[in-house]
């Protein structure tokens, strides 16, 4: 499903005007298909359907969900929150409602008096046209709609939060169902806000599919068919040269696991040769489990992690490559900050950052200036607090802004992970994801993206669509393992079994 800005939606409807459809006209069917999908499903409201509308054209919509829910047999009462309609169409639409017996108040306090004994709340009162921070009197008549018992509809936009935002400020409707109109906002996808949105539906309005599906957008949704286009047949007269050599430079004593599952993902996406560069033990360790990669066993510290002495084989290993993956399960101390820096200062190769070769990095003030590949970093929020200083409550009421602040700033793809991962990239776009569930909140499951987005930046693919393939795919594969096994006992490792099949019907 297509995630539009607020201006990429104003862009659609401006189109549609163009080609004939009027703005009255998308107000009409933006109304009236919420009306159907609201009547869909809450058949009986246990009393009388209340209706808030702000002055905008998001209150414009409301009137006409209004009159088609009269026409249903509903009872409904109007709000008018903050006075009468102010746009033409808006005022046009409220005048059609003095035929029917609905009733229209400006009264407030008679406002939150039918809130409290409504059966339904519609909230109408602000949509994508809303920025900052709702003010009185809306503040009061939001604690009032959150404060009744009715179940909550919002139409595009739950009022008070902003539709380019995954933020949630103090105040704002919190919905049952939110209904948005021609396609998702990025406050349907993104967490918190998304969680705010309750159930979310689209309701199409009458812009046509080809326009909305060609609006470039500053903020859009990963799709399969973006995916898709990605990958191409794998030509036949090949070896493995052909198909990138991956450096992949982790795992310590205790962290086995995390370069056992880094590197099986990025074998079982594709990568033609695959070099475990890992301190010498770990290497012991897994020799008898991985039979794919090249060994490469570095001297280690006392505490089993790389130590610095590494660096120079690292390097001359690193010419060889054409990607490199750094950090997980690497450990976090002087030594292996040593490497994490010599690598990103002497990589040619794009480089895909995660764990603890984030946390060496984020102490090298201006390291990000100083390195000479294309990065991807890899966050969990906490990774992120730490790479910029913030708070984890900042970042993740942000999630949007702080991807998209450190990727432009810094010139690297950031993939901020978490339900609903969200990619900045330098340029100041953002790419947000929809696939993945709870089940993947297991340790280990980073790993397997990391080595993923590393195998397909190792086979040539640029890092913003290495990033988007990875973690969509990433996301699908334990959507697979949860419907197999269940949200509860999948484990990490299950993942990398259901990414044969992802591709098989990417070839096909
Ligand atoms: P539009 O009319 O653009 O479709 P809405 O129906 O969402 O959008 O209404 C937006 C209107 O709300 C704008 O005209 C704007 O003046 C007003 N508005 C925006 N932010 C605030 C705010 N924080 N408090 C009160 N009014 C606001
Ligand atoms: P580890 O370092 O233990 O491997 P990370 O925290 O680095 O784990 O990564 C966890 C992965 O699982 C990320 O890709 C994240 O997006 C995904 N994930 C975790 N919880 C959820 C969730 N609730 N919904 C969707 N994806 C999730
Ligand atoms: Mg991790």
């Amino acid at each position: 499903m297509r995630i539009l800005t607020a201006q990429a939606t104003r862009n659609i409807e401006a189109k549609a005007v163009k080609q004939g459809t009027g703005y009255r006209q998308l107000m009409e069917n933006a109304g009236t298909a919420a009306a159907e999908l609201i009547w869909e499903a809450y058949p009986k409201a246990g009393g009388p359907v209340v209706v808030l509308c702000g002055k905008g054209n998001n209150g414009g919509d409301g009137f006409v969900a209004a009159r088609r829910l009269c026409q249903k047999g509903a009872k409904v009462s109007v709000v008018l929150a903050g006075g009468p309609p102010k746009t033409e169409d808006a005022a046009h639409m409220r005048a059609l409602l003095t035929d029917l017996p609905v009733s229209v108040t400006e009264d407030l306090e008679e406002g939150a008096a039918l809130l409290s004994r409504a059966g339904l709340i519609v909230d109408a009162m602000f949509g994508i046209g809303f920025h900052g921070e709702l003010r009185a009197p809306y503040d009061r008549l939001v604690l009032a709609v959150n404060e009744a018992k009715a179940p909550v509809v919002s139409l595009d936009v739950p009022s008070g939060l902003d539709s380019d935002s995954g933020f949630v400020p103090k105040v704002c409707i919190h919905a049952d169902l939110t209904v948005s109109f021609s396609a998702l906002k990025p406050v349907h996808a993104v967490y918190p806000a998304k969680e705010a949105c309750g159930r979310i539906l689209v309701a199409p309005v009458g812009i046509g599919e080809d326009i909305v599906e060609q609006e470039e957008s500053q903020i859009s949704g990963i799709s399969e068919k973006s995916v898709r286009r990605c990958f191409s047949p794998r030509r036949q007269n090949t070896n493995k040269g052909d198909f990138g050599k991956l450096l992949c430079v982790v795992g310590s004593a205790g962290m086995t696991g995390a370069a056992f599952l880094s590197v099986s993902a990025a074998l079982r996406c594709g990568v033609g040769l695959v070099y475990l560069a890992a301190p010498k033990d770990v290497c012991t360790i897994l020799a008898g489990r991985l039979t794919e990669p090249v060994l490469c066993p570095l001297p280690q510290t006392e505490g089993g992690t790389l130590s610095a002495g590494g660096a120079p084989v690292l390097r001359s290993r690193l010419r060889a490559a054409s990607a490199c993956l750094i950090g997980c399960g690497l450990g976090c101390n002087e030594d292996t900050q040593k490497i994490v820096e010599d690598l990103l200062l002497h990589s040619t190769a794009p480089i895909v950052l995660d764990a603890d070769g984030i946390n060496c990095a984020a102490k090298h003030i201006d390291i990000w200036k100083r390195a000479g590949a294309p990065l991807v970093l890899t966050p969990h929020p906490g990774e992120m607090a730490r790479l910029t200083g913030k708070s984890i409550g900042e970042i993740q009421s942000r999630r949007l802004e702080s991807a998209r602040e450190f990727a432009v700033e810094h010139d690297v793809v950031l993939v901020l992970k978490g339900a609903g991962t969200v990619i900045g990239l330098p340029d100041g776009r953002c790419l947000v994801n929809a696939t993945g569930n709870p089940g993947m909140a297991k340790g280990g499951s980073g790993d397997l993206l990391a080595g993923m987005i590393a195998s397909f930046l190792a086979q040539g693919m640029a890092p913003e669509k290495a990033a988007m393939c990875g973690v969509y795919l990433h996301g699908k594969a334990g959507d697979r393992a949860a419907k197999d096994l269940s949200e509860q006992a999948m484990l990490p490792s299950d993942l990398l079994s259901r990414l044969p099949a992802l591709f098989l019907e990417i070839e096909t």
